[in-house]
């Protein structure tokens, strides 16, 4: 047994937790990023479709190291396929589009480079990064740091913190040793499953299909990949249906409205996951403990998306622990309370008024009612003058 001592140890080097540990080390505390895999990102378990407001937001530089494909718009449609194409090459010709003084409006990224690329930022930014070694638990000490247990390599471990920052993903356990409530219902629970393929035409846009009929409680989405190639995957809400994700991925490939256009496509890749649709934890600290990302519920209930709200929840869990440590605050419960309700201010309240919109959405009983509403959100959610559009 060994004892090194850091202002913060994070527990999983996603999006949320690489993000938490370069802020804070930017700001002067000597952080610990741990991540239980040897290579980060993998196996892919994510689109990786993401705004390029979101990588600025936070000073990420959109980089061909990372980036599969620019993304310029959105095309959403019904089950039958009605569509809604907002495309901002159309709609702001001198700001979006390829070319001298233009830009994109986002990428689908590569999550095993990006992810690696966020870890490396932190890692300049003077943060002890350790893979392979996973997070086992954690004390709260009478001194008011807290020692965390980790397995390096198959050798453990113990460190000493003032605050333990569980960045470890949907399944994270670090809430749980801390006694919150972080169970997720199996009806907010998305079960996910995508198809790299090749031989699919894409353009530039996001494509996302509503309807009960091909995706129950979720949607499918065809996004593009770079170099010809394409993701097709959908998500479902497995209470919603006798069949699982597979199934039905199956059956939008080969019998809905764009059947003619998958009819060549060669799976090259299977990847899935969980998404959990469902509220931000009501709290997400405790004492010497904080949760960001997937961990905490930062994910976008309706989307499901949640490496921009990562990222974001990741700059302000680093900045206000930045803060509390170096104006001396203990970390207890009570004074890690301010984090949630920065969080909050900045974007946790707009997750919840998303959250009620989606449980408005699906406790509706009429399917045709229900499907038309999902429609109707997802089109106004990507329209330009949505008020969510930052997040
Ligand atoms: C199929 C699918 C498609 C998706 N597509 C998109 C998309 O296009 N756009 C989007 O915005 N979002 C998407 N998401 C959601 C997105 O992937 C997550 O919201 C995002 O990765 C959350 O980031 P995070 O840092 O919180 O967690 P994660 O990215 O899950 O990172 C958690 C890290 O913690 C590590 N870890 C876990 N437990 C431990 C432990 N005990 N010790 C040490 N390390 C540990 C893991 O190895 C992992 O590296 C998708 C999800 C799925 C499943």
């Amino acid at each position: 047994m060994s004892t090194s001592q850091y202002d913060i140890v994070v527990i999983g080097s996603g999006p949320a937790g690489a993000t938490t540990a370069r802020v804070a080390a930017e700001q002067g505390l000597r952080a610990l990023l741990v991540d239980k895999r040897q290579e980060l990102g993998a196996p892919v378990q994510c689109s990786g479709a993401v705004s390029r407001h979101a990588l600025e937001e936070v000073g990420i530089q959109p980089a061909d190291e990372f980036i599969h494909e620019a993304i310029y718009g959105f095309g959403i449609y019904d089950q039958d396929g009605s569509e809604t194409i907002i495309d901002y090459r159309q709609l702001k010709p001198d700001e979006y589009g390829q070319g001298a003084n233009k830009k994109p409006l986002g990428y689908v990224v590569d999550r095993r480079r990006f992810d690696r690329c966020l870890m490396t930022m932190a890692e300049r930014a003077g943060v002890e990064v350790w893979l392979k070694t996973e997070g086992l638990g954690y004390v709260v000490n009478s001194s008011g740091s807290c020692t965390v247990q980790l397995r390096h390599f198959n050798k453990e471990i113990s460190v000493e913190a003032k605050v333990l920052v569980g960045a470890d993903g949907l399944q994270s356990q670090v809430g749980k040793w801390a006694g919150l409530h972080t169970h997720i219902k199996l009806t907010e629970l998305a079960s996910c499953l995508q198809f790299v393929v090749d031989q699919v035409e894409t353009d530039g846009l996001l494509e996302i299909i509503t309807g009960h009929e091909w995706a129950p409680g979720g949607y499918a989405w065809v996004f593009p990949k770079g170099y010809g190639y394409a993701e097709i995957g959908l998500g479902v809400i497995r209470t919603m249906t006798k069949e699982n994700a597979q199934w039905h991925l199956d059956q939008f490939i080969q019998h809905s409205f764009f059947k003619t256009r998958f009819k060549n496509s060669r799976i090259l890749e299977i990847q899935g996951g969980g998404v959990p649709l469902a509220a931000p934890l009501r709290t997400q600290y405790s004492d010497n403990l904080i949760l960001v990302g997937d961990a905490a519920r930062h994910v976008n209930p309706i989307t499901g998306g949640g490496i921009h709200t990562a990222l974001s929840g990741g700059r302000i869990a680093g900045q206000f622990l930045a803060k509390l440590i170096r104006e001396g605050v203990a970390p207890t419960k009570e004074n890690l309370a301010g984090y949630q309700e920065q969080w909050l201010e900045e974007l946790g309240n707009k997750m919840w008024q998303l959250y009620k919109e989606k449980c408005q959405i699906f406790k509706t009983k009429n399917l045709k009612r229900r499907d038309a509403m999902l429609y109707q959100t997802m089109s106004s959610y990507f329209s330009p003058h949505s008020e969510y559009k930052k997040i």
